[in-house]
């Protein structure tokens, strides 16, 4: 199928069009992103601009600006939980020309990210017919994060959310899915920042869930990432294992709900967090990781960094704790999953003849011939992988519990890179995903 879009468009949407229409790729796209994605110290950051067109490319450009982040209480009022910039200057980089006009076609340049800057670009591509492609403008943050700022007269120590990858045209829009990564205390007090281990973590569970286009659980993310705003959030949070000492990966060692605790020295972590939707807390203690489901827990979830060396999938659990999160999907698999009914559709029932109800509903057939609706059973020893995990011997609320089978892998019951979301689940992500994209992904 060939979509014709109405030219010239902002075209960064056009692979999540795709996603959700399941098109082709003969179309013009343009999309830019930058890497390190986060770093937290001076550093240099490259610039990507990735362009297609089957007319041919002619020229790829940049516009970059750097300012200085503050806490904006330039304005006025008391420190903020997300950065304000000021001394605004433009960067220059040298477009680039391709005379041979390939349909396909990268530019790439370099700007510094010094301490307590922030950074914002954008790409334009232009076609051989003179059409030009223009992405959104992409904010990330440069060196080592604010840590004061000036307020009443005296200087206190402050830190706040810095970008990682944010769409300026709505820095807290409605639009937007605002996604913060926070550092539980044990990556190490202060400069949390620079702690090499939390920044490595977040670099690797962002690559992994919303720049892989090769993993299918990370497919729905990385061609919809126009409605994703991606944050480091400061210091502050702390998760506990429910048990203390327990042995690694004991199922009934959950991490107990995140705390938001108020630092004793400056930390926007409230704000932040007040503003950024869904919140991440990366932690190296072991503990199951587990989330808040949306609309009537906060929207609060845990992930266990790679970096502790337990779990190596954060980008996958990610993935499959934001389904809770952000959606209100319920567990798909047995034993001792949760299995709320918020999701809008639901994607697992209490009964058979509702779930059924709206396997028809929602028209499942069409798309999945195969699909059934299946009890919920205990399958916790041939869930992949769940090496550590012994059978079943918990609880039994999965039991009575009915989903969609297809007999496709599922990322609300399959751990596993080769999962992605289906059916029902798939249709509650899709419909959140569009009504971002229609102005409000959380519409009252
Ligand atoms: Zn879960």
């Amino acid at each position: 199928m060939k979509i014709k879009l109405p030219g010239p468009v902002n075209l960064w949407l056009a692979p999540a069009l795709i996603a959700l229409l399941g098109g082709c790729s003969t179309i013009s796209s343009l999309s830019v992103r930058h890497s390190p994605l986060y770093y937290g110290q001076a550093h240099v950051i490259t610039v990507k601009a990735t362009a297609s067109d089957p007319a041919g490319i002619d020229k790829i450009a940049f516009k970059i600006f750097s300012g200085t982040m503050t806490a904006c209480t330039e304005y006025g009022g008391p420190p903020s939980g997300v950065p304000c910039r000021e001394n605004v200057v433009q960067q220059f980089a040298l477009p680039c020309s391709f005379p041979a006009h390939p349909t396909h076609a990268t530019c790439e340049t370099t700007v510094s990210g010094s301490d307590q800057s922030l950074i914002t670009y954008s790409a334009q591509a232009w076609n051989t017919k003179g059409s030009v492609l223009n992405t959104d403008e992409i904010e990330t943050s440069g060196g080592a994060p604010l840590t004061q700022t000036t307020y009443g007269g005296q200087t206190i120590a402050w830190t706040l959310a810095v970008p990682i990858f944010v769409h300026t045209k709505s820095l807290s829009g409605a639009d937007q899915i605002n996604l913060g990564f926070y550092p539980n205390q044990d990556y190490a007090q202060r400069p949390w920042l620079i702690n090499g281990a939390f920044r490595d973590d977040v670099n690797d569970i962002i690559e992994h869930a919303f720049f892989n286009d090769a993993d299918n659980f990370a497919q729905t993310y990385s061609g919809t990432i126009a409605v994703f705003n991606l944050w480091a959030g400061p210091d502050g949070a702390q998760v506990t294992p429910h048990i203390a000492g327990a042995i690694p990966n004991d199922p009934a060692n959950s991490c107990d709900t995140p705390l938001f605790m108020f630092p004793s020295i400056g930390s926007g972590l409230l704000s932040a967090s007040a503003v950024i939707t869904a919140n991440a807390v990366l932690h190296i203690a072991d503990c199951r990781d587990n989330s808040g489901v949306k609309s009537y827990h906060q929207f609060k979830t845990t992930v266990e960094g790679h970096s502790s060396g337990v779990v190596g999938d954060s980008g996958w659990v990610l993935t499959h704790e934001s389904g809770h999160l952000i959606y209100g999907l319920a567990d798909e698999y047995g034993c001792d999953g949760g299995y709320p009914k918020v999701s809008t559709p639901h994607n697992v029932f209490s009964s058979e003849a509702d779930c059924k109800a709206e396997l028809t509903n929602q028209n499942i057939i069409a798309v999945s011939p195969t699909a059934k609706c299946a009890k919920i059973t205990d399958d916790s020893n041939t869930m992949i992988p769940q090496a550590n995990r012994p059978v079943c011997a918990m609880k039994t609320s999965g039991f009575g519990q009915f989903r969609v089978d297809d007999g496709t892998l599922e990322t609300m019951k399959d751990r596993i890179a080769t999962s992605s979301w289906r059916n029902l689940s798939r249709i509650a992500v899709g419909k959140t995903i569009a009504n971002c994209v229609s102005g409000n992904c959380f519409p009252p």
